[in-house]
């Protein structure tokens, strides 16, 4: 099973948008682009929401019949590790390996040197085709890289070898996620922790890394974009090389998580794409619900008040909402409107404050996290919540559709 040259992570959380976000990308690929739709879910959105793997599964394939999609689609068990996996194996065929959490984690002495010794003809200076100067590789170097990443990687392959036992070989994708963690990795790390998934046997087919700078949930890139632009270019050269000289998997890629709304990157991105004839998976999940709740104050009266509702609660319940993100978002709360202040607003207010139109008067990047973060206080509401989705199905699509196509696709891939 191999994932297409593009592919697009598109999480839904409460699974009543999976007809628009297909018919977005549907609309880009009438441009000759063959980009797939991948449904991600994590666990922890799941026990958030109350549903279940399967939920995504059904999901997906509705959509597809619905629009007599053709191409390649996935259902991506999104984030999960040895412990969660099970629920995920007979409806998902996309895994991605979370293993942030073993990094750092201590390797035996042996297991190092043997790591480092089997480095030996890439150490000194190594020229990757196409980086300008060649990487300086030295020995402190790799028993660093390998003290950091050797259990990490050797958690993926436990995790693929249980996929493989449960799923059977070459009837899934797999993909390798480092990103929720502190410390970004450097291309150079890049390059050895693909040598460990390549001698593990892990076949990658996308790899997201921590990069530099903030990928705040909901909301632009933050960070010096031209070191960005180098770090990304020079991963890209980096997987090329390690492709070849490891023996992965042709088609492994970069995997940016946290993706969706970083319209600064976009152009970076795309150059570089186009520049080497690559591939890239972008994640989004987040910014679907924030369309959900645009599309609602858009659409008025009760559907208007239940969005109020959602910022009401957002707002009262800032302080757990935000706990579990801390790390991803940057909420100045002095910026938030008022719960009053809100209650008096028209829906095209409450809509051009939440949409993401960087440069627009209204817009306001804390009420759009706050919101992001507060998808719980929706599942709460339950079926009053997702009944209003049906309701005004059109309205909340159309939103979903433009996000994802004008917002999203035109900017990645220049159309
Ligand atoms: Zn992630």
């Amino acid at each position: 099973m191999k994932l297409g040259k593009y592919s697009i992570g598109v999480g839904d959380r409460f699974s009543h948008q999976g007809v628009a976000q297909l018919r977005a990308i549907m609309k880009a690929n009438e441009t000759g682009l063959e980009i797939s739709p991948v449904w991600n879910k994590s666990n922890r959105e799941h026990i958030y929401v109350h549903s279940h793997p399967a939920d995504v599964r059904k999901e997906a394939d509705a959509a597809v019949a619905k629009l007599g999609y053709k191409g390649l689609y996935f259902v991506d068990a999104d984030h999960i590790n040895l412990s969660t996996v099970a629920p995920f194996v007979e409806t998902a065929d996309f895994f991605t390996l979370d293993v942030a959490a073993f990094i750092g984690k201590p390797s035996s002495e042996a297991d190092v040197a043997a790591f480092v010794a089997s480095c030996e003809k890439y150490m000194g200076e190594l020229s990757i085709p196409g980086m300008k100067k060649p990487l300086h590789i030295s020995k402190e170097m790799l028993e660093a890289i390998a003290s950091k990443f050797l259990t990490a990687t050797q958690q993926a392959s436990e995790i693929y070898k249980y996929l493989v036992e449960n799923k059977g070989v070459g009837n899934f994708i797999t993909e390798v996620s480092m990103d929720e963690v502190e410390t970004p990795q450097t291309p150079i790390d890049m390059l050895f922790i693909l040598k460990m998934l390549a001698d593990k046997g892990v076949p990658a087919q996308t790899i997201a890394p921590k990069f530099t700078g903030r990928f705040n949930k909901g909301v632009d890139y933050r960070g010096d974009l031209k070191q960005f632009a180098r770090e990304f270019e020079e991963d890209v050269l980096v997987i090329d090389y390690a492709v070849k000289e490891f023996g992965l998997p042709e088609e492994l890629k970069l995997s940016i998580h946290s993706g969706s709304d970083k319209f600064s990157i976009y152009p970076i991105m795309a150059e570089v794409i186009h520049k080497y004839d690559k591939g890239l998976h972008l994640k989004t999940a987040g910014t679907t619900w924030l369309e959900e709740v645009i599309g609602l104050a858009v659409a008025g009266g009760e559907g208007l008040e239940l969005a109020k509702k959602i910022y009401a609660n957002s707002f009262n319940r800032s302080e757990e909402l935000c706990a579990p993100y801390a790390d991803v978002i940057d909420i100045d709360n002095v910026q938030l409107p008022s719960v009053e202040e809100v209650n008096t607003w028209t829906s095209e207010k409450f809509a051009n404050t939440l949409r993401h139109i960087p440069g627009h008067a209204d817009y306001n990047s804390n009420f759009r996290q706050l919101i992001h973060v507060a998808y719980k206080v929706a599942a709460e509401m339950g079926e009053t919540y997702t009944s209003l989705l049906e309701k005004y199905e059109d309205i909340v699509g159309n939103c979903v559709e433009e996000n994802i196509y004008e917002r999203h696709l035109k900017r990645l891939f220049n159309l």
